[in-house]
């Protein structure tokens, strides 16, 4: 299946605009392409991997912050979208574990924000069922930057 990746962050974007306003939360789009980016891939899958990857960002985010989303060309057929947050962060020794189900950080936004600790274990599942790859980085207090990559429609 060919879908929009462009198309489809535009829509996601309206759904979570109003979400992001009610913390003050700017979400943006950085993105080196004005037309089309087709990729490969399961789009109501995918929708849900974008979904969960933003309301994270928003929910763990801080007042006033920014979210913000980015694709870039990575090798040739291959694109990697970006989630970056400058919110809460997730302190060194949770990182390996935040994929795993219901895990949850202790002391973390999440215990005031409620959730069932799945989201990320069927966002890397929906990836790696592409034979994509999803990363972490972040840093406690200082933000979160989620990105997977997909594979370009020819
Ligand atoms: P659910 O998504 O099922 O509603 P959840 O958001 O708690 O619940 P996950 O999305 O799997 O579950 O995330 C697991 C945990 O990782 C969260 O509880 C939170 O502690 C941490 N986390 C996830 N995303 C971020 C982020 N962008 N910034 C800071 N911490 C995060
Ligand atoms: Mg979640």
């Amino acid at each position: 299946e060919n879908f929009d990746i462009i198309k489809l962050l535009k829509t996601i974007f309206d759904l979570y605009e109003m979400k992001a306003a009610r913390k003050n939360i700017t979400l943006t789009f950085d993105i080196d392409y004005e037309e089309k980016v087709m990729v490969n891939g399961d789009k109501e899958k995918i929708e849900q991997v974008l979904s969960n990857l933003i309301i994270n960002s928003i929910k763990y985010g801080k007042q006033n912050g920014t979210v913000e989303v980015s694709i870039e060309n990575l090798i040739r057929n291959k694109v990697i979208i970006r989630v970056t947050d400058n919110g809460e962060g997730i302190a060194r020794e949770h990182i390996p574990r935040v994929f795993e189900r219901f895990y949850r950080v202790d002391k973390s936004g999440s215990r005031k924000e409620g959730g069932s600790g799945l989201g990320l274990a069927i966002v890397k599942h929906i990836v790696e069922a592409h034979n994509e790859k999803i990363y972490i980085e972040s840093q406690l207090g200082v933000g979160s930057e989620f990105s997977f990559t997909l594979e370009k429609a020819k």
